[in-house]
């Protein structure tokens, strides 16, 4: 399943088991299917009840909003469930000695974090900051599309498995967390309709996660953008355009840094009060469905009643870094 593709950040997609009887299941692109039957494309979405039964003193964390845990004997079950629609490659599996953590969010929002013992000490101060980040997030895009929100510290990736983030010991940042969160408006409630239009996710995600972080760390967007220009005619030549990137070149870095480029051009042309009411108005206006380049070219273009057709197109398109 993994033959054809190179992305560095996950050694096998699919179900997984660690040491120590530990396991996890991410899937992007595909992969969901290893686990439980399911048409394994974006555009295929679904509600879940998800019930995970493990040895008494481990957790079983999934996507969807955490609804507790019945123990019987020498094994306990935990009930996860999902009230808008998930694809299938934001489904999410993990089983470790995990211990749980609440917290609340924006609007009272409950949060839950999964952390393994020996880690907490380590983990738990950088999932805290999920309130702050979806505050901040909320500002610009307006109120979080899900009922509830979580981080589980699993997998060797960073993962916006909806309404539970996946993270690997190595994403264990607030910028991560905050790109991870930012995909809850871009990829999972307004998710690509098939894997073509990934810049969907990644151009934005990789965006605010910038702004983000130049908002609370340090820089500021105008050199992020300019830094990460240097790399676009080198990863354009390396996995192809962004929109139509090589069969074998799923997920990299060409659909995160080039459409995130193609946004600050598109901000520069409206001016930072237009471009926020656009990136809020795009995932406000089409929640829980899956789109499209056409319909976000076409969309794009009634809002703001400019032209972005072209800009847009060339952008993703071209084999060489546009002017
Ligand atoms: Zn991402």
């Amino acid at each position: 399943m993994d033959a054809k593709q190179r992305r560095e950040d996950i050694s096998m997609l699919g179900f997984r088991i660690g040491g120590g009887g530990r396991a996890w299941a991410l899937q992007e692109p595909f992969g969901a299917f290893t686990w439980f039957p399911v048409n394994d494309h974006p555009s295929d979405e679904a509600l879940y009840d998800v019930a995970i039964t493990v040895p008494k003193g481990w957790s079983g964390v999934a996507h969807g909003t955490y609804k507790g845990k019945t123990t019987e004997g020498r094994s306990s079950t935990f009930r996860w469930q999902s009230t808008d629609p998930v694809a299938s490659y934001l489904t999410l599996f993990a089983a470790d000695k995990f211990r749980m953590f609440t917290d609340k969010g924006p609007r009272g929002i409950p949060i839950t974090y999964w952390i393994r013992p020996q880690d907490v000490r380590k983990q738990l101060p950088v999932a805290r900051r999920m309130p702050a980040i979806l505050r901040w997030l909320e500002k610009k895009l307006g109120p979080y599309p899900f009922p509830s929100a979580g981080l589980v510290a699993t997998s060797d990736s960073g993962m916006e498995t909806q309404q539970m983030v996946a993270l690997g010991p190595r994403y264990m940042e607030p910028s991560v967390v905050a790109h991870e969160l930012a995909h809850h408006w871009f990829g999972d409630t307004v998710t690509p309709r098939t894997w073509r239009d990934m810049w969907m996710n990644e151009g934005f995600a990789m965006y605010f996660e910038m702004q983000w972080y130049a908002d609370h760390e340090d820089g500021t967007i105008d050199a992020f953008i300019s830094n990460i220009r240097a790399y676009d005619a080198e990863l354009r030549r390396e996995n192809g355009p962004p929109g139509k990137y090589r069969r074998d070149a799923f997920g990299q870095s060409n659909v995160y840094y080039s459409p995130a480029i193609m946004l600050h051009e598109i901000r520069k042309r409206l001016g930072d009060k237009k471009f926020w009411a656009m990136t809020r108005a795009w995932p406000q206006e089409h929640r829980n469905t899956t789109q499209d380049r056409a319909a976000f070219v076409k969309w794009i273009n009634e809002h703001t009643g400019r032209n972005f057709t072209k800009h847009i197109n060339t952008w993703l398109d071209s084999k060489t870094t546009p002017r």
